[in-house]
């Protein structure tokens, strides 16, 4: 799927940056341009293989928003039309898709991502999707409740979220900050693989995934997770059916990126590797696991030629709201925006209006 990525704000650049680096690479050649936008300098100059955009440089000098998302979203409002010019050459023919990448939890890309994404769907017929990346559950009150606001109107202006969890993909006992490298260099690798196995590649048979199944996978909107797992393959086919169940599993249980998410409204499952250690007969018997365990009558199943001498099973998910760790994290959001507003609560006032009469 040839795909433009827009990174914006800190965890933003930093992952458009990775992803592209990734495709490179690996000369897979999905991605087709990308740019990060940022209201912090800083934030920008430390990136070194993307083309990077400055906005609100009126309103915050290069300093960033901070936590502050509202700040954020009016910034990319004010400097939409400039970004959207930066976006020239980036956005061509045949572009498949555009993804908006952002942490949620912070300042500008919080409030500059759904922005941005309303803004591109005004102009680009091809789906606009964002890759969202949710504040582990550590980090603090202000994180969740910004990522809360954030994910609502993304979920509202998206064609669908991809949902990272930064609890989701690095060791336990590490901590989420230590973790970012480790976490970033997954998120390339498994959304990069992704949006390569996209990419029809010329003389080989129809069960090869195209970019199709992938935009219909993620067309039923909502809230989406992308689960990954691989082993080494084997030079007996029987083995490999085994090993394709075990990744398959392994890739929607315990590597998914949103944990806990199992059903869904549709799944898309491909196995990459050599063509021939995969086989067939696993593929499908892994995808009819999927459509039990998702509970989804739409899960499509195909395979990624790779040179490798592993099997790797991708799980996209779409329309994955109902997981329990949505409900778990929006309850958060809600609870965190409650305490900031009881903080600001001006005390003195709230006793003002009591029928009781002051004594002097
Ligand atoms: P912004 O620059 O104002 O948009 O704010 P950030 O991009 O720093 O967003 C803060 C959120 O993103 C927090 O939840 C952080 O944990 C997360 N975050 C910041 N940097 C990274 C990163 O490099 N990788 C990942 N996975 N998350 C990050």
């Amino acid at each position: 799927m040839k795909v433009a990525l827009i990174g914006v704000g800190q965890a933003g650049g930093k992952v458009t940056e990775r992803l592209a680096q990734f495709d490179a690479d690996m000369g897979f050649d999905a991605v087709q341009g990308a740019l990060a936008v940022n209201s912090a300098k800083p934030d920008l100059q430390s990136l070194e293989f993307v083309d990077t955009q400055l906005i609100g440089a009126d309103r915050v000098n290069g300093h960033g928003v901070g936590g502050d998302n509202e700040l954020g979203a009016e910034i990319m409002q004010s400097d939409a039309q400039q970004v959207l010019s930066g976006l020239d050459g980036r956005v061509t023919s045949k572009s498949e898709a555009i993804f908006v990448v952002a942490g949620l939890g912070g300042g500008t890309g919080s409030g500059g991502a759904p922005v941005l994404v309303h803004e591109l769907q005004q102009v680009y017929d091809v789906p606009v999707y964002a890759l969202g990346i949710l504040p582990g559950r550590n980090e603090g009150a202000l994180y969740q409740a910004n990522a809360g606001r954030s994910l609502k109107t993304l979920a509202r202006e998206a064609d669908a979220t991809l949902l990272i969890d930064n609890d989701a993909w690095h060791e336990q006992g590490e901590s989420v900050e230590g973790a970012f490298e480790t976490i970033n260099g997954k998120i390339a690798q498994r959304v990069g693989l992704l949006f390569a196995s996209g990419e029809a590649v010329e003389g080989v048979g129809e069960s090869v995934v195209d970019s199709s199944e992938v935009i219909n996978t993620l067309r039923s909107g909502g809230i989406a997770s992308l689960g990954y797992a691989s082993e080494v393959a084997s030079d007996d086919s029987g083995e490999n059916i085994r090993t394709v169940m075990t990744v398959a599993r392994q890739a929607l249980l315990t590597g998914t990126s949103l944990p806990d998410a199992t059903t869904a409204d549709s799944a898309l499952l491909v196995i990459a590797g050599e063509p021939e250690t995969v086989p067939r007969k696993g593929v499908e018997k892994a995808r009819r696991w999927l459509e039990d365990e998702t509970e989804s009558m739409q899960v499509r199943g195909g395979d990624f030629p790779l040179e490798s001498d592993r099997l790797g099973a991708l799980v996209l998910l779409g329309g994955a709201e109902r997981s329990e760790r949505i409900e778990e994290f929006m309850q958060r959001a809600r609870e965190a925006k409650r305490a900031a507003e009881s903080e600001q609560t001006d005390h003195a006032e709230e006793f003002a209006d009591e029928r009781l009469e002051n004594l002097f």
